[in-house]
């Protein structure tokens, strides 16, 4: 019984000394160790080299004060977005993406260039930077969405604002902003807080060409392309918050919904909106850039009755 009382006492002085060793190093390694380390997981996210985003060639006139229309063919690589099968909406949206881009280019006048034009993942202020890192004049992000409501069919157009306009655009938002979370980890690093400050203070005017540009896209379409709303939405999309280039997203039709499906793998559909969407863009720009109205001459005096002396009838 001695012996046994004994050994414990030795193997209770044995582990006191061994915690003593392994707690500062637990400490140290909470503190102080790479990170990841001794954590459950670590997150990687692969960044360009030197901080800088991969910018993607611009295409069309090589005359700089073109208007430069950035197009963002929404999700891509890992993340499908909406839609199943043959129908993804990664690739739905990257179709709709390069029809607007051929379009564009072939009316010419108008500089382009994709967020992606290939099957790529990129985060969602990545996309909105790139609008802004290459100076855009107009940021479109075309997306498709999908809904367990077989019948809710049609296209409809946003705009950025920090609340919501109704509950389907509550959803639509929730659903699109997932795209950067993992597990529910935001992904993007930013705030909401932060993002509504800078919004808040440098997005006035750009919100208010967007929604010039939106009501022109909803003007053009008409009878053209089928939309759920005759007015703008607007919703919290973390794609749409970049301070200072005008920027809409266009929810081009519910995949879920056979009609709309149907329409958008069509060649003939995906024209339509890239005919719609273009002569919107240009109609845009035209006011834009038209010279600003001159003062008219106040009105000349009505001719009198004086017959005239040069008698040239002039
Ligand atoms: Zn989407």
């Amino acid at each position: 019984m001695r012996l046994v009382a004994h050994r414990l006492l030795l193997l209770l002085v044995a582990l006191c000394g061994l915690a003593l060793v392994v707690a500062p190093l637990m400490v140290a390694d909470r503190y102080f160790a790479a990170p990841g380390a001794g954590r459950d997981y670590v997150l990687r996210i692969p960044l360009p080299a030197g901080g800088q985003l991969g910018l993607p060639p611009v295409e069309g006139p090589l005359d700089a004060s073109r208007p430069l229309v950035v197009i963002d063919a929404g999700h891509g690589g890992h993340d499908p977005g909406a839609g199943a099968g043959a129908l993804q909406e990664k690739a739905v949206t990257l179709a709709l993406a390069e029809a607007l881009r051929a379009r564009l280019l072939a009316d010419g006048g108008v500089r382009v260039a994709l967020t992606r034009d290939a099957d790529r993942f990129l985060l969602l202020p990545e996309r909105a930077a790139i609008a802004r890192e290459l100076k855009a004049d107009l940021f479109i992000s075309i997306h498709a969405d999908s809904a367990t409501n077989p019948e809710a069919w049609g296209a409809t157009l946003y705009t950025l604002s920090n609340r919501g306009s109704n509950e389907e655009a509550v959803r639509i938002a929730a659903s699109e902003n997932r795209a950067d979370t993992v597990n529910g980890v935001a992904l993007s690093g930013q705030s909401d807080a932060v993002s509504a400050i800078l919004v808040d203070l440098s997005q006035r005017e750009s919100a208010a060409r967007a929604e010039e540009f939106a009501r022109l896209v909803l003007r053009e379409g008409a009878g053209k392309i089928d939309f759920r709303e005759r007015s703008i939405q607007s919703a919290a999309f973390i794609v749409l918050k970049s301070a200072d280039v005008p920027s809409v997203l266009f929810e081009a039709g519910y995949l879920s919904n056979p009609g709309d499906a149907a329409r958008l793998a069509s060649p003939e559909g995906r024209e339509a909106f890239a005919e719609v969407t273009a002569r919107a863009i240009r109609v845009h720009f035209a006011r834009r850039l038209a010279p600003p109205p001159v003062a008219l001459p106040a009105e000349p005096p009505a001719p009198s009755a004086t017959p005239d002396p040069t008698g040239t009838g002039d």
